[in-house]
């Protein structure tokens, strides 16, 4: 792809002309190139954006509005979903490439996907991303997260999902709530962790709980993630954990992560 940007402002500096060549960056500054031109009136010029968190196998985006049915805690949340996913023929592609359309319209060229797996699903989320992912291919780079949305333990049949996910190219493996959800945390992270270790895949792992119990659970992570030479692979959303704890237990735990 060749192309002459005209009038930009790159991260918000003076405006100046971007030539682009086979798909890359070849200069800026105001130039003249036999290639199709287009003119940016002055905007904003960034790097492409990047969501680092998203679930596209169970987007509604295209569909009908759907009211929200759910309790308030995260069980509830959970189980209402698993619920009515069949009811919108969920995992499909048609949704998840709906949204990554709407995603790369407005910036997005990096999509982290947490994906459901758990035995009713098989890997059948995993492919539905995957087919999405593939109408959009060379405009937005989709990788997953093959995630345990319904329990890894405590939901027989899910680790050994997570593992043929990872077998079959998925970049990540997740997981959620080790304690307050799947109630083994160290036999949780151990299991995802080996799989990680042996196939050389990162983790990305949800983790609600919140003060104390969190923050040992990250304390866990980092401990895992240094034994098994997986630092930079090792992601942690939403990390409640982190707050209501003592600030010199905080400063400790985020040396920990930085390490
Ligand atoms: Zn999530």
């Amino acid at each position: 792809m060749n192309l002459l940007l005209r009038n930009v402002r790159p991260g918000g500096g003076d405006p100046t002309d971007v030539l682009v060549r086979d798909g890359r960056i070849a200069g800026f500054g105001p130039t003249e190139a036999d290639v199709p031109v287009e003119d940016g009136g002055g905007a904003l010029l960034l790097p492409g954006l990047v969501d680092a968190h998203c679930h596209l196998d169970k987007t509604l985006w295209g569909l009908p509005w759907v009211p929200n049915t759910s309790g308030s805690v995260l069980a509830d949340r959970i189980s209402n979903e698993q619920r009515r996913r069949k009811e919108f023929g969920l995992p499909s592609p048609e949704p998840a490439a709906a949204l990554l359309d709407t995603m790369i319209a407005n910036g997005t060229s990096f999509v982290r996907a947490h994906t459901d797996v758990d035995p009713e699903l098989g890997l059948s989320g995993i492919e539905a991303v995957r087919e999405a992912a593939a109408r959009h291919r060379g405009r937005v780079t989709v990788e997953q997260v093959a995630f345990p949305q319904g329990g890894l333990l405590t939901r027989p049949g899910t680790l050994e999902l997570l593992e043929r996910a990872v077998a079959s190219g998925v970049e990540n493996v997740g997981g959620i709530d080790p304690a307050g959800y799947d109630r083994d945390p160290r036999g949780h992270l151990d299991a995802i962790f080996d799989i990680a270790a042996r196939h050389g895949c990162g983790v990305d792992l949800h983790l609600h709980d919140e003060g104390p119990l969190g923050a040992w659970e990250i304390e866990l992570v980092i401990e895992r993630t240094k034994a098994l030479g997986l630092a930079g692979k090792v992601a942690i959303g939403h990390a409640f954990g982190i707050c209501g704890i003592p600030d010199a237990q905080q400063d400790r735990l985020l040396e920990g992560l930085a390490e």
